[in-house]
Parts: structure tokens; sequence; C-alpha cells
């Protein structure tokens, strides 16, 4: 069950339970869910500020990345991965245009991104 706070063209604010963000969007599209004060079925999730903690974890945790960089050996690793030769996992590495363009030709899952190495030491 999850609760949504919801508010109506009218601006009435009021919560409902929904089995799920799923089960909203449904009744949502079929109209079926309505203002509870002026039946009005133009109601939308209101913006929700959810309280953050302060000692919440910090960045740190998301910042390693759990990606292997096989530096200038990506194109190549790559494609291993896709055929099967290399065990799949996630890489990042470095691959001219050229070969992002026939990485992605061949059916490789690449994903350019504007990534620069950090120098090491
Ligand atoms: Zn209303």
């Amino acid at each position: 069950m999850i609760k949504f706070n919801l508010k109506c063209e009218h601006g009435h604010e009021f919560d409902s339970w929904f089995g799920s963000n799923a089960d909203y969007d449904k009744l949502h599209q079929r109209g079926l869910v309505s203002c509870v004060i002026c039946g009005s079925s133009a109601v939308n999730k209101a913006v929700m500020a959810p309280r953050v903690a302060q000692d919440a974890p910090s960045m740190e945790l998301r910042e390693k990345p759990l990606v292997d960089n096989v530096g200038q050996e990506f194109p190549a690793e790559a494609r291993k991965i896709h055929y099967g030769e290399a065990p799949e996992r996630p890489i990042i590495g470095e691959a001219k245009l050229e070969e992002a363009r026939e990485l992605i030709e061949e059916g490789v899952p690449v994903v350019p991104v504007g990534w620069k190495p950090k120098q090491a030491n």
C-alpha cells in the first residue's frame, strides 16, 4: 500500500491509499480518482517534500563505480562481453567515435558518455 498526497483542480488536498503506484496510474487514467471534497476527477499527485534525514548515508557510496574501467580495451572488451567471451559486467573505457559506432551497429549495447579518466597519480 502506498499513500499519495493528492490535489484536485480546485486546490483541495487530501490523502488516499493505493495498492501501488501503477494502481494509482490505472485508476487515475480512468478518471476514478476523485476529490473527496468536490468530486472532481481532475486530480493530481501533490508535490511532496519528503523529509530527508541529515545523517543519511553520504554520496561516497554511490560515487564508487561498480564498473570495470577497461580503458582503451573498451571496444574489444565490449565485443567480448557481447559475444559471451568475457564475463558480463558493466564496463567503461575509451572508444573512438568510429569504434563506438561500429559497436552500436553490431548491436553491442554501448552508451557514449562524455567521460574523462582521472590521471593515475
Ligand atoms: Zn476538490
